[in-house]
């Protein structure tokens, strides 16, 4: 489920990726070009005050005003498209950004007319100075003005172009030398627009393409994120439902069975009666389906305690021969039944520190399985040895192993593994609630099984004071 949810995440971030950086990149320039606005605005109107006021001396009045009255309007309507442009940006889509931009397009074009036909207008033919400076105001309107739309190739483009092009032709209209030498120095500047635009759009595309994607990726990273908790308190809340579902279940299930086996007991022993010989083999059938559902719910409890962190662990410090030993007893009879033959071998008196009651169950459901598992006939022996600080206690049987596919699942809740098809009772609990309870405790479990050969489970445990000499133990 995770591993969907992130695969599903990733494509996601290249297709969101892909679409938006076209998107992204025009909001980005229409963001840079309309905040330049205001103060090119101011500037241009600036320069055509001092212009308008310069050549007022050589040409017309009316003509000078005029015209600084055309450019002052423009200045105001392009500041009122910036007002309404930065309204709009605080509520407008993305999309609606190109049309932003091509209304600053617009705007360009009929700033560089209004600039080119005064610079046709206010030329005084017959005063090289004021030409001079008329010449100077317009190269540096130009390049600046450029400079500041080259973010948009079309803006600089339509800004240039009708700014330089009637100068131009009047420059080479008049004829003289020195204005024909101006209008080549003008036409140099198209082939420079168009070289730094084309560099300053890539620039700008690789920074946008590179602030976008990691705007993505953290937003996605940020979305992961999320709906990974959610998966995992829906996880959470799923097994706590499962866990307590359990631990009820087995609890309401183990007081009706105690009182089933407790009188199939007194049946079976005769304590109600004389039984008649047809009623015998069904009371004990009844005794042992009883005691294989509370065995079932004991562990299921178990399980679900586990899984709850409910399961409490008295530990101490614990002789594990001990233990070995007293399981080896319990397992005798079970032993004979399957008529495998059990042994044990433990060289010294090594000590953990564990709770002796879930060792116990541990080292019982090892070695059961080593019998119930077994061959009739085969053997099954417990072994204990430091290694490396740790005592290790090995179950081994001569049984019929586990294949491949099988060993995947052992340690996993009811599975059985194909047992279940098989007169050997079990729940495929055990294993599941023995590897839990070792790795709860600080120990470690593992195994090795080859079909048809047997299997080899062994746990580990830190071994409790291990720089003191262990006591070598007294055969029993
Ligand atoms: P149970 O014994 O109650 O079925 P376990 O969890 O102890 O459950 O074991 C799960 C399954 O693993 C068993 O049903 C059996 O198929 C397989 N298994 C466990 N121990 C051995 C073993 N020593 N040899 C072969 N198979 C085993």
């Amino acid at each position: 489920m995770v591993f969907r949810v992130v695969g599903a995440c990733m494509n996601k971030v290249a297709d969101i990726h892909l679409l938006n950086l076209n998107s992204a990149f025009h909001t980005e320039q229409a963001k840079l070009l309309y905040s330049n606005i205001p103060h090119t605005s101011v500037g241009s109107l600036m320069a055509g005050a001092v212009l308008a006021f310069v050549q007022s001396d050589v040409m017309p009045h009316t003509l000078c005003w005029s015209w600084l009255i055309l450019l002052t309007c423009y200045s105001i309507a392009s500041i009122g498209l910036w007002i309404f442009w930065w309204r709009s940006k605080l509520s407008s889509a993305v999309e609606v950004d190109v049309l932003w931009l091509n209304r600053l397009r617009l705007f360009s074009a009929i700033h560089g007319l209004i600039w080119g036909f005064g610079g046709v207008l206010l030329f005084p033919v017959d005063y090289s100075s004021h030409q001079f400076f008329l010449v100077i105001v317009l190269a540096g309107m130009g390049v600046g003005g450029v400079a500041v739309l080259m973010i948009d190739r079309l803006a600089a483009f339509l800004f240039l172009l009708p700014m330089t092009a009637p100068v131009i032709f009047y420059l080479l209209v008049v004829g003289g030398e020195l204005q024909i030498a101006i209008a080549i120095l003008y036409a140099f500047l198209f082939p420079i627009v168009v070289i730094s635009g084309i560099r300053t759009e890539r620039m700008l595309k690789e920074h946008v393409g590179l602030r976008v994607s990691s705007q993505r990726r953290e937003m996605l990273i940020q979305q992961n994120a999320s709906e990974l908790q959610l998966a995992k308190d829906q996880a959470d809340v799923a097994n706590r439902v499962k866990t307590s579902f359990l631990s009820s279940m087995s609890h309401e299930l183990r007081t009706p069975l105690n009182a089933i086996i407790g009188f199939s007991e007194m049946l079976d022993k005769g304590m109600l009666g004389e039984l008649k010989p047809t009623q015998k083999a069904p009371i004990s059938h009844i005794l042992a389906g009883g005691r294989h559902l509370l065995f079932l719910a004991n562990e299921a409890l178990d399980l679900a305690r586990i899984e709850a962190g409910e399961f409490n662990f008295n530990v101490s410090v614990i002789e594990i021969d001990t233990l070995i030993e007293e399981v080896f007893s319990l397992t005798q009879a079970l032993a004979m039944r399957h008529q495998v033959l059990i042994q044990r071998e433990c060289a010294h008196r090594y000590l953990i520190q564990a709770d002796p009651l879930r060792v116990r169950q541990v080292l019982f459901n090892l070695l059961s399985n080593a019998i119930k598992y077994n061959v009739s006939g085969g053997s099954a022996s417990v072994t204990c040895e430091l290694l490396d600080g740790n005592v290790v206690v090995t179950v081994s049987d001569t049984g019929r192993g586990i294949s491949l596919e099988n060993q995947a699942l052992l340690f996993e809740s009811f599975q059985r593994l194909g047992a279940e098809n098989s007169a050997t009772e079990g729940t495929g609990l055990g294993l599941a609630i023995t590897k839990r309870i070792v790795e709860a405790m600080g120990g470690e479990i593992g195994f090795k099984s080859e079909l048809n050969v047997g299997s080899r489970f062994w746990i580990s445990f830190p071994a409790f004071n291990q720089e003191a000499p262990h006591i070598p133990l007294e055969r029993k």
